[in-house]
């Protein structure tokens, strides 16, 4: 099979599209704009041995390389609608593409994604999305819109993924149950679309969490000029991670500093906690208030009794 055999036969799917003029194919593809919308682009790559392990099942990457950035969408609220897939391959293996594309195909279609077209090289396992997404005009989530008094809140739980790496890394040992759903979490995380869409009228701020809440939720800090208080004891995530391990200081760091969780964290105004929880049923999403936005400028972490907690690590920098 060479590059092109590759594109005919496996890349270009039929997909049902009203704004996509031109798809894979041609030099470029070609997208009609709706009036009354804004579109989002983002890109998010995943690089073999530093984001995968070299024995991961191809519907596993395949997963993650779109959930990554559909998550990236999900944060600002915006639909995702088109992806552009780039990929550095030491050889092109039937089986193994056959299952990377099903679980792409698969995930795009669930999240109403059209892959419009990419780029194929040899070279050593590299895989980039770009994804574009659309909002109503002017209405996206950004970070730079927390306001004093506002609640903080996230979605699912945090630093399951975290530990499931730290298992791999012969650092701990999960019982068989628990490992499975903090693997689940590592290698599909479900990205939080519908949740975003639903927030569009009713929170403030958000972004997703891929790097630890603390550093994460900095950006928003930063962004809006404000501070946080957060309850380290609120963060969903303790009562499954509680079963791994007794060691405080290990939970937080894997709940606000682990990485790879892929939720969302979001501000909104008091007045719109019931509107909020009404969401997070209407979409199945579970959500929990974690905090609120301060005065401060300073991310300050506490526990139920009020002592204040500090993390030996915020996050995930591939440069620190
Ligand atoms: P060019 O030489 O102009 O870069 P290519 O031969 O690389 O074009 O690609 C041919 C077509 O196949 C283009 O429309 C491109 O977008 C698409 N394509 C190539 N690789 C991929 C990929 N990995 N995923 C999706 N579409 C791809
Ligand atoms: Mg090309």
């Amino acid at each position: 099979m060479n590059e092109f055999d590759f594109i005919r036969q496996y890349l270009h799917r039929q997909q049902q599209d009203k704004q996509l003029i031109l798809g894979i194919g041609d030099d470029a593809a070609i997208i009609r704009p709706r009036s009354g919308y804004d579109l989002h682009f983002s890109t998010d790559m995943l690089i073999g041995g530093t984001h995968f392990f070299p024995d991961v099942a191809p519907g596993d990457l395949a997963h993650k390389i779109l959930a990554v950035n559909l998550s990236d969408m999900a944060a600002m609220g915006a639909s995702p609608r088109w992806a552009l897939l780039s990929v550095a391959l030491p050889e092109l293996n039937k089986e193994w593409l056959t299952a990377f594309c099903d679980a792409l195909f698969a995930l795009a279609a669930r999240f109403g994604v059209t892959l419009i077209g990419g780029d194929t090289t040899k070279g050593n396992w590299i895989f980039n999305v770009n994804i574009i997404g659309e909002t109503p005009s002017g209405q996206a989530l950004r970070r730079d819109a927390a306001k004093i008094g506002d609640d903080i809140w996230v979605s699912g739980q945090l630093g399951l993924a975290a530990a499931a790496l730290d298992m791999h890394w012969g650092k701990v040992k999960l019982p068989a149950d628990v490992y499975k759903t903090c693997e689940q979490k590592r290698l599909r995380p479900e990205p939080r679309v519908a949740l975003g869409r639903q927030l569009l009228s009713l929170a403030h701020a958000a972004q997703d969490i891929s790097d630890g809440l603390a550093q994460d939720i900095g950006h928003i800090l930063a962004a809006s000029n404000v501070g946080a208080q957060l309850n380290v004891d609120a963060i969903p995530g303790l009562q499954t991670l509680r079963q791994i391990s007794d060691d405080e200081q290990q939970l937080r760091q894997w709940m606000l500093a682990g990485g790879d969780d892929y939720e969302l964290v979001f501000t909104a105004p008091p007045v719109q906690r019931e509107a909020i929880l009404t969401a997070a049923q209407t979409t199945v999403t579970p959500i929990t208030r974690i905090g609120a936005i301060t005065a401060s400028g300073l991310l300050q972490l506490k526990d139920n009794a009020g002592n204040i907690i500090s993390l030996s690590k915020q996050g995930f920098d591939h440069f620190g």
